[in-house]
């Protein structure tokens, strides 16, 4: 059949071009370590930043609350509706409450994942006859939020002000409303949007912004809250968005905002109100995380400092890096270039993959250290004698 050939083709196009993606089988050991080919790696491509995932102390004084209380609804397995009809779980409103806590009193609205927050966000709030201003290098989620609202969609240069305030003052006035929608930290050059310098904009230019935290969340700032707060602006952007599914190990995100804006969401957002909730045992267990976390400084200092170490030793190899927080890049170029050395460092058992285009610009193929607290010196050491 045609449409079959036609897939076919795609693959083998993909293929000739190394940007064939293959689903990995990934073991764990049971103190949680990654397991690839029946071999221990070091794992340096997941998002758990805190080095939460492998705690196991964490995990048994969580599964110990659960046994003590195992029929207790709280540890449902599952929500089996919407959060509109039967799903909204007290849980629910105990994490709201606490978040609502770490943010300074203002509103929070929890949703199932990051991309449900992003795909849902711009829809529900802007549509034709808005213009959307996000930064050239923001995730797909953010993208897709964009293309399905309908709205005027239009990039600025990556973390580049001038550029954004320069599209801020040709088209002020033309359109109902202006978004601007940014990463904190970005996820694939591990640098940071200047959020102050973004609120000046959007105050002087009557635009909303949004700030997403995916990467920020649970490491920067004083209690965790993120960059938002590192920067001293939590007050002062209209959503920030947080993920559960990285630095929290869980499973979810959450919108900070104003009451006002909380309702309009609960009304309007698509994929709040059409999907089914998230099950109470996750609610809970994000709520416990997110309790620990909040105290997680040294954590959270000893994450920066071995990130300061890598780029150092990575400049001192004249090897390309670039940003400034946990996630370093070490920028290859070509595609087959990157892929080589991913294998190289598997076979020194550190598992790190290659990111390719269309994830990152053609051209700056590159592995992506995603570091987390869990690492030691001696491991980035390793890691640089490997390079
Ligand atoms: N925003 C950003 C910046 C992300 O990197 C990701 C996930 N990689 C998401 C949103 C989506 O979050 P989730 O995994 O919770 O769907």
């Amino acid at each position: 059949m045609k449409f079959y050939e036609y897939i076919d083709k795609q693959l083998a196009s993909l293929d000739g071009r190394d940007q064939m993606r293959k689903l990995t089988n990934i073991d764990f050991t049971a103190d949680g370590a990654a397991k690839l080919g029946g071999r221990e790696m070091m794992n340096l491509s997941s998002n758990d930043y805190l080095g939460l995932a492998t705690d196991q102390q964490l995990k048994k004084e969580f599964f110990d609350r659960i046994a003590s209380d195992p029929c207790s609804s709280s540890y449902s397995l599952a929500a089996a509706s919407s959060r509109l009809l039967t799903g909204n779980h007290a849980e629910y409103e105990q994490l709201e409450d606490l978040l609502s806590q770490m943010y300074g009193g203002r509103a929070a609205l929890v949703f199932n994942s990051g991309y449900h927050a992003n795909v849902g966000m711009l829809p529900a709030l802007g549509g034709k006859g808005d213009l959307v201003l996000s930064d050239k290098l923001n995730h797909a989620s953010i993208i897709d939020g964009a293309t399905l609202a309908g709205a005027k969609f239009k990039r600025y240069r990556h973390l580049d002000c001038e550029h954004l305030e320069t599209m801020l003052a040709k088209n002020h006035g033309k359109y109902r409303h202006i978004f601007i929608i940014t990463e904190s930290v970005f996820s694939m050059d591990g640098d940071v949007a200047d959020l102050r310098r973004l609120v000046e904009l959007k105050q002087k230019y009557d635009a909303v912004l949004i700030v997403d935290e995916a990467h920020g969340f649970g490491l920067f700032g004083e209690t965790g809250c993120g960059m938002c707060q590192q920067q001293g602006v939590v007050d002062d952007i209209d959503i920030i968005v947080s993920t559960f599914g990285k630095a929290a190990c869980s499973m979810g995100s959450v919108a900070i905002m104003s009451p006002l804006m909380k309702d309009y969401l609960v009304n309007k957002m698509r994929s709040l109100i059409f999907t089914t909730a998230l099950p109470p045992l996750v609610v809970s267990w994000t709520r416990f995380m997110l309790e620990k976390i909040i105290d997680m400084n040294d954590r959270r200092q000893h994450l920066a400092a071995i990130a300061d170490r890598l780029r150092d030793g990575l400049k001192l190899k004249q090897l390309e890096t670039m940003g400034s927080s946990h996630i370093v890049p070490l920028v290859v170029g070509e595609n087959t270039a990157a892929l080589t050395l991913a294998d190289k460092m598997r076979e020194a058992g550190i598992l790190v993959f290659a990111i390719r285009p269309p994830t990152v610009p053609f051209g700056t193929a590159r592995l992506r250290f995603s570091l987390n607290a869990g690492l030691t010196e001696a491991d980035i050491d390793k890691i640089l004698d490997n390079v």
